[in-house]
């Protein structure tokens, strides 16, 4: 263990140095969204507005134009006419989505959730605050499921959606998940697909936000849990979303939601009264810079360019800096966003807010759970990609440091 008063000088010496960082949240650094630039340019006139008859500066085309439907098609590997292609913004279809339930249930017929008494939805921890947050918004008891290395307790679940008819809803990010980077095995997406839940309008909302955000030896691949729902008629089950944001712009990408055609009908229904029709310029322009997959791939060749090397930077600091300390271990995603960095129980708030006292702001400890508690306090969210490499490196330094002055056994609060 090195001496805590070296280490004790050594952050109060950074501190004086007025540093300042930002690793808060998960955002493409600068570098990333240049590569997209050419989006910007990719509509300059009015004739290059229409497309396939369909004019797309005029009202209309509320599920999407079909390009964009087939590219997701694509990239989800289901069909067109089971994607709804919205803004910018996942979350937001994912609020939406929680709303209709709310206000109109799950499918014609069900009843509202608002008027089901207590709902609850099962939530994977730790994990993305901001689906939490929707949850608390509206009022949704959260009851916490913990992770194995394959994906979330299965047994946990099974048992759960089958005892509690309170039970409507389940956040998942089966692929490189936020922030754990687990990616859920066959085993677990075929438990999915066959789940038996007491509650005949339970959802899983299936947020396949790092589909194609692969990092690292040719990245994980994730089993259609549409198609393996499907083979046992359980495809309302899930809803599933998808967005361009860490593809294009997230400030101006696109968002899909995908699903059976009962619940599309049912989603369209209501959608058709909030817009008579979305963006669909700014659905051309992606047409135009990804019309395939391949696109998509080779753009996110160009992240993972920039990415990877931050990611390495983090993984062999901790390397470095943290192996050996008890209680201390973190993921080692071959995709995704973040990387979960685990301290030894009731060390994380403390580490966090050490490292914002010497300039360095982290996800706050406890974010990533429901209602913002880590009932352990050992989780902290390391999202690398915002700062240029040597800031990351500097504040890793930084990081390194709380995170060893908080395990050593001198340290007192
Ligand atoms: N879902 C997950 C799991 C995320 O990590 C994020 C962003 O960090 C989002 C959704 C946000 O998606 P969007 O920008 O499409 O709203």
């Amino acid at each position: 263990m090195e001496d805590f008063v070296v280490l004790k000088n050594k952050y109060e010496k950074i501190k004086s140095e007025n540093r300042k960082f930002d690793m808060s949240r998960g955002k493409p650094a600068l570098a990333q969204l240049d590569t997209v630039n050419d989006i910007l340019t990719a509509i300059t006139k009015g004739e290059d507005c229409v497309s396939s008859g369909v004019d797309c500066r005029n009202y209309g085309g509320v599920d999407g134009i079909p390009q964009i439907k087939a590219l997701f098609a694509e990239i989800l590997q289901m069909e067109e006419k089971e994607i709804i292609i919205s803004g910018n913004s996942s979350l937001n279809i994912m609020f939406d989505t929680v709303a209709r339930a709310m206000m109109f249930g799950t499918v014609e017929g069900e009843k509202p959730w608002i008027h089901s008494g207590k709902i609850s939805f099962l939530c994977p921890v730790p994990g993305y605050d901001r689906h939490f947050a929707i949850s608390e918004a509206f009022g949704i008891n959260m009851i916490n499921v913990p992770y194995k290395s394959d994906g979330p307790d299965m047994d946990f679940i099974e048992k759960a959606v089958a005892e509690d008819e309170s039970i409507k809803g389940m956040w998942c990010v089966p692929k490189y998940s936020n922030p754990t980077g687990i990616t859920y095995s066959d085993d677990v997406v075929r438990r999915f697909a066959t789940l038996k839940p007491k509650a005949r309008d339970f959802r899983v909302f299936w947020d396949n936000a790092y589909v194609v955000h692969d990092l690292f030896d040719g990245g994980e691949t994730l089993l259609n849990v549409f198609e393996e729902a499907k083979k046992y008629g359980n495809e309302d089950m899930f809803y599933i979303f998808v967005s361009t944001s860490k593809i294009s712009f997230p400030g101006s990408g696109l968002a899909a939601f995908a699903s059976s055609k009962k619940n599309i009908e049912h989603a369209l229904s209501k959608i058709k009264i909030q817009t008579i029709g979305p963006d669909k310029i700014n659905q051309l322009r992606h047409a135009k810079l990804y019309p395939d997959v391949k696109a998509v791939i080779a753009q996110m060749e160009k992240h993972a360019e920039i990415i990877r090397p931050k990611f390495n930077a983090v993984l062999s600091a901790f390397e470095k800096e943290l192996s050996g300390i008890e209680g201390v271990w973190w993921s080692k995603p071959k995709g995704g966003y973040f990387i979960s960095l685990n301290l030894p129980h009731g060390k994380a708030k403390k580490a966090v807010a050490l490292a914002k006292d010497a300039g360095l702001v982290l996800t706050p400890a406890g974010a990533s759970f429901p209602y913002g508690i880590d009932p352990d306090d050992t989780n902290i969210r390391i999202a690398p990609t915002y700062p240029s490499l040597p800031e990351l490196e500097q504040a890793l330094d930084l990081l390194c440091t709380v995170v060893k002055l908080v395990c050593n056994e001198a340290y007192k609060d």
